[in-house]
């Protein structure tokens, strides 16, 4: 069995593990704790730690209650419902990916290809194209809830497409005031900041002016 393949598995049966535990299910409906119940939800044992402080790695094993780590240490497989064999794993914190276009992403929520990575963390919105309504793209996970963290900038090229469509010109300052409102509320609303695409359409149109007023309301 290859190392690529073992990884995988285990982060299936992470994956898998994750979504039976009792943390999946709302606060509301858990049952009471009951006299000799495992201390933990889940073990992740035999891993190598690399915790993302800039430690050397360890080994250790994680304890998983209520989806959150509870322990990071020696934990013997008899506190614990269920066990991942992590050997000669690396068992990190989820990375963060900081470059994505998953304007798309309620459509397929799980978001396997970067949970399978390890990847637990999205920044969206970049390179000029983003959603406009902010408050409207996160609320959606109200919804339809992520197996990820989203976060989203608010993109030039797509705000200035929705003041003026695609056309070659410099903005009037009506539609430049408009371009800045809506990255006001786009940041009132959620969003971590701007992005622009200035080799593409419609960034590309842009002079310096338009693109630094807008990142001025997203200061
Ligand atoms: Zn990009």
């Amino acid at each position: 069995m290859t190392q690529t393949f073992t990884r995988r598995l285990i982060f299936t049966a992470l994956v898998a593990a994750l979504l039976a535990s009792p943390a999946a299910t709302p606060r509301g409906q858990q049952p009471p704790p009951q006299a000799g119940a495992p201390a933990y939800d889940l073990l992740i044992t035999n891993g190598r730690i690399v915790d993302g402080t800039g430690n050397p790695w360890f080994r250790a094993d994680v304890g998983i209650k209520d989806g959150r780590i509870a322990r990071v240490g020696r934990i013997s497989p008899a506190e614990t419902r269920a066990v991942i064999d992590a050997r000669n794993q690396i068992v990190a914190p989820g990375f963060i990916d900081v470059h994505t276009h998953v304007e798309s992403i309620y459509n397929q929520p799980a978001a396997e290809n970067f949970v399978r990575m390890g990847v637990t963390t999205l920044v969206t919105g970049n390179c000029g194209s983003s959603a406009t309504n902010v408050a409207e793209f996160l609320g959606r996970a109200q919804k339809t809830p992520l197996a990820v963290n989203l976060a989203t900038l608010v993109a030039h090229g797509s705000v200035r497409q929705k003041v003026m469509g695609l056309v070659n010109r410099e903005p009037s300052p009506d539609e430049l005031r408009q371009m800045e409102s809506i990255v006001e509320q786009a940041m009132r609303d959620g969003a971590v900041g701007l992005s622009t695409g200035l080799i593409y359409v419609p960034g590309t149109y842009a002079k310096r002016s338009a693109p630094s007023a807008c990142g001025a309301r997203a200061r």
